[in-house]
């Protein structure tokens, strides 16, 4: 989509476009840093750390992540994970029971809860056998209520990656939104669609500290987009939607991102390393590629193994009832011990 097409006003539902968002005492007033009192927020003013409601607009976070990924601040959101972003897309843009968006199963379940919560068609095209986007039958699906396309890369739970050619034809074709879910890009050697917003203003990136960045117990979501939709979703979201603890835990993580970068080369490793030791195995009919933190693997009776597993204290998920995934059991991509348990009693099976 050239950004001259692009207008946000007829994306939008008109009672967003003209909703009068809540202005919260702390959007209102902000520490300077110099010694104000403030009796604005109803807050309890005895010292402990959490007294008083968190900054709305998480600058001291959006400064760094707009530093590091050398992004504006002002094409920054972020949620309550990005689970709460993606619904707040639905909230903007789609209108109940009228408009509808586009999944590309076997994907992401979110999309699917957020789409019936919120009333609103999901049409559903499914990846080709390769898992890639079927893009001729996506643009069949795609009428003038379409509002969103969501593209899951790389793609829980198959793992891989969609091609560069056919995301762009997407982004340069369609008129609505274009979300791209990248929470597993860090653990990919893909580039990020992230320096492409500029390029176009439809598209929506969504990441997450929830993998990679070992924080899912935090909540953190990140959305990066145009001005004009961050905008949008910003007069839409709760005022504290992300509250104090998590801002800190989060500044302190990316802060220290060598940090992080050790974990996923280690988890990497192990990922590869587990991936041959399941070629060996007889109950193992394929292993699909994978750009994530864990590893799709088709069995000959994945409802047996998965039994088997949970039986000897095993958990992994059995993804045998989602589209072109028959008999296929996901393994997240655990510590060294860990994997070495699993290796153990999966040759026991
Ligand atoms: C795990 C996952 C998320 C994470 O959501 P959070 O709410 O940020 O924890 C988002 N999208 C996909 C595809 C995921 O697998």
């Amino acid at each position: 989509m050239k950004s001259t097409q692009f207008n946000i006003n007829q994306l939008v539902r008109k009672n967003i476009l003209g909703l009068q968002p809540y202005s919260s005492a702390r959007d209102e007033y902000v520490s300077d840093g110099s010694k104000m009192i403030f009796l604005d927020a109803n807050e309890n003013p005895f010292e402990n750390g959490v007294n008083r409601y968190p900054d709305p607009q998480q600058r001291n976070l959006k400064a760094l992540l707009a530093q590091q990924k050398e992004v504006s601040e002002k094409n920054i959101l972020l949620g309550n994970g990005s689970d709460e972003v993606l619904d707040l897309i639905f909230r903007a843009f789609c209108e109940p029971k009228e408009d509808n968006i586009i999944t590309l199963p076997p994907t992401y379940g979110m999309y699917q809860v957020l789409a019936s919560i919120n009333n609103i068609e999901n049409k559903k095209v499914l990846l080709t056998p390769g898992f890639q986007p079927n893009v001729s039958a996506i643009f069949e699906a795609i009428n003038e209520l379409t509002k969103v396309i969501f593209l899951c890369s790389p793609n829980n739970p198959t793992g891989n990656s969609f091609s560069e050619e056919s995301i762009t034809e997407i982004l340069e074709n369609f008129n609505g939104l274009v979300v791209i879910d990248e929470a597993y890009i860090d653990f990919s050697n893909k580039k990020s669609w992230l320096n492409s917003i500029e390029r176009y203003p439809n598209l929506i990136i969504t990441q997450t500290l929830s993998k990679a960045y070992g924080l899912a117990g935090i909540r953190l979501g990140v959305c990066y987009s145009s001005t004009s939709v961050i905008e949008v979703l910003n007069k839409i979201k709760p005022p504290y939607n992300v509250n104090e603890l998590t801002q800190q835990r989060a500044f302190n993580r990316i802060s220290d991102t060598g940090k992080v970068t050790i974990e996923v080369s280690e988890i990497l490793k192990e990922r590869n390393e587990l991936m041959l030791v399941l070629q060996e195995m007889s109950f193992v009919i394929k292993i699909y590629e994978s750009d994530a933190n864990f590893i799709l693997v088709k069995v000959d009776d994945a409802n047996k193994r998965y039994a088997q597993l949970l039986d000897m204290g095993i958990v992994v998920r059995n993804r045998s009832t989602q589209p072109l995934c028959d008999n296929t059991l996901r393994f997240t991509v655990g510590t060294t011990t860990e994997n070495e348990k699993l290796i153990k009693t999966l040759r026991q099976l």
